[in-house]
């Protein structure tokens, strides 16, 4: 085989939690790359047997027939802690098992005779790598580097562990952007240039309904210099909660014909989501569907026939619950709806008609645009943004300008536990903000600065993203030495924070570290180690299978 020579571009890789996407710029024109089943799109899936893996749609397409093997929704995981709430709500639904190592959420499966642990970046990265090998399979070049997307109210750690994936994949991660922000410059790109209202920037809302989170966006757009306004949403909502509410109301009905409860039954339940989720995607089109599940459960069929309405009214309080964060975008932004030019639709869920009913009501009954595939929107942006940061296609990108913002506000926990704000949220990136602080104690030669994100006044209720020592202070009485912090974030949203004692003339200068809840280079270096071996003994075993097949065919050729 000839050696491929690497790809001078960069891809765009749309990450879902459901489905991910791959695009490239390349010659003026983003192409959506299809995988080696001819789709589009892939299932975030990966599904380990005895010696083998599959990813993508040959993984979901075994799922029912090995649940506890069969591992999807690693995003919900990624970056979390185990003892979060979500993590633990989660856990009691999926049919695979989830441990706790050092308050960690791990994977564990069964594969290559005996109980294996995964990390979701790991999970993340086997889904990265297939898309890596989708665009090389199409390049005909091997490819290094990728801009990923994350929901724009991804916190640190999340983003951090999403680009840890992308190392553990084999790929330098250029930039993590916002979903919403690659939706808006796919939309952007080919979009309207100018309002009718005669002005030249418009003013876009992006309503982000995917599989498993939800964003809303506010974005300026402008001769090419794209500005998030605002952002908000909620890092676990979206297609799979409608799901839920009607594989519950299905089991519920299970449960009264039968007077069985089969929710404990991992492939039962499995078999029925699948079912719920088709009648759901069939109910966007249809007033009613039939799901029809033969021999769920002892030889007990499942067959039910729900209505639109039906759906609607399972699901109302969480459709409803959508419109809130587009209220809380427009009020930090300072802007009336009515002052939006385009409500753009992104994410597979924003296919529900009773979704774009209440968007088009609330907007008092604006047209909601659909130029772009809510599917591939995501990676078509990403892939603009790869080709602009490598300078790959120029002349498509040159004039483009992305100004991203903070999800979450950023600051110190000073006395008495209460959150001091140093950059509010929404502030633009890259930036840096610098913030007073001073002594608590006379003579006081050092001081502890927790850095922490999150809206609430008392930090307990925030996110501690890492801590450092301030020494070297001179002696000085309470509160008279000026302590500058000074938070420098980069395009990636990735911080580094630093103290400098101003009132002595000393300069004491902390960085603290940015991958608090990543892992270790050396975990990164050991897991990149391990996808190496995975993949090759996946090849492998295609091998054999294909050897065995070719020593089949022989013994049947005369
Ligand atoms: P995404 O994460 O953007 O790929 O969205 C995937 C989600 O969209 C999944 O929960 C799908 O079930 C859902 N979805 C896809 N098509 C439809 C449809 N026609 N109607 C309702 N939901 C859909």
């Amino acid at each position: 085989m000839t050696k491929r020579k690497i790809f001078d571009g960069a891809i765009g890789i749309d990450l879902g939690t459901t489905y991910s996407c791959v695009a490239v710029l390349q010659h003026g024109k983003v192409e959506i790359i299809a995988n080696d089943q001819g789709s589009r799109t892939t299932p975030s899936y990966v599904s380990f047997h005895d010696n083998f893996r599959d990813i993508g749609g040959a993984a979901k397409s075994q799922c029912a027939m090995n649940p506890e093997g069969t591992i999807f929704d690693a995003k919900r995981l990624i970056g979390r802690n185990f003892d979060d709430e979500t993590v633990r709500l989660d856990i009691k639904l999926w049919p695979f098992k989830v441990v706790n190592r050092k308050n960690k959420p791990v994977i564990q499966v069964r594969y290559q005779g005996g109980l294996k642990d995964f990390y979701p970046e790991q999970i993340s990265a086997m889904v990265l790598e297939y898309m890596k090998e989708t665009a090389e399979n199409y390049l005909n070049q091997k490819v290094t580097k990728a801009v990923v997307t994350v929901p724009a109210y991804f916190n640190d750690a999340q983003r951090q562990a999403t680009k840890d994936a992308a190392a553990i994949a084999g790929l330098e991660c250029l930039r993590i952007i916002n979903e919403p922000t690659a939706a808006a410059i796919a939309y952007g790109l080919d979009g309207p240039t100018a309002t009718s209202k005669g002005k030249n920037e418009r003013v876009v809302l992006i309503f982000d309904l995917g599989g498993g989170t939800f964003d809303v966006s506010l974005l300026t757009i402008e001769g090419g210099i794209f500005t998030v306004k605002a952002t908000a949403g909620d890092t676990h909502l979206g297609g799979e909660d409608f799901d839920q509410r009607l594989l519950g109301f299905c089991l519920e009905q299970f449960k009264s014909i039968h007077k069985v409860d089969i929710s404990a039954n991992p492939r039962a339940v499995r078999r029925l989501r699948s079912a719920c989720e088709l009648a759901k995607r069939n109910l966007s089109a249809l007033a009613r569907t039939e799901i029809q599940v033969d021999a769920l459960y002892n030889d007990k069929d499942f067959s039910l026939v729900i209505t639109r309405a039906k759906f609607e009214e399972l699901c109302m309080d969480l459709f409803v619950g959508c419109l809130k964060p587009i209220e809380k975008v427009l009020s930090d932004a300072h802007m009336a709806k009515n002052q939006v030019d385009d409500i753009v639709l992104v994410g597979g869920s924003t296919r529900i008609p009773k979704v774009q009913a209440l968007l088009r009501e609330f907007f008092n009954g604006k047209e909601l645009c659909s130029s772009i595939n809510p599917d591939e929107a995501v990676a078509y942006g990403a892939a603009v943004q790869a080709a602009a940061l490598t300078g790959h296609d120029p002349a498509t990108t040159a004039h483009m300008l992305l100004l991203d913002i903070v999800p979450l506000s950023l600051g110190i926990e000073t006395e008495g536990g209460l959150m001091s704000v140093v950059v509010p949220r929404n502030t633009c990136i890259p930036c840096i903000k610098t913030s007073m602080f001073t002594t608590t104690a006379p003579n006081q030669r050092s001081v502890e600065f927790p850095v922490y994100e999150g809206e609430r006044p008392l930090t307990r209720d925030n996110n501690l993203l890492g801590q450092f020592c301030l020494k070297g202070i001179m002696p000085a009485p309470a509160g008279v030495p000026e302590l500058e912090v000074t938070f420098n974030i980069d395009a990636n949203g990735i911080m580094n924070v630093s103290a400098r004692d101003v009132s002595s003339g000393q300069e004491s200068h902390v960085v603290i570290e940015n991958n608090r809840n990543a892992h270790s280079q050396e975990d990164i270096e050991r897991m990149i180690h391990e996808a190496k071996l995975y993949a090759s003994e996946d090849q492998k075993m295609k091998n054999e299978i294909e050897q065995s097949l070719l020593r089949d065919l022989d013994a049947f050729t005369f």
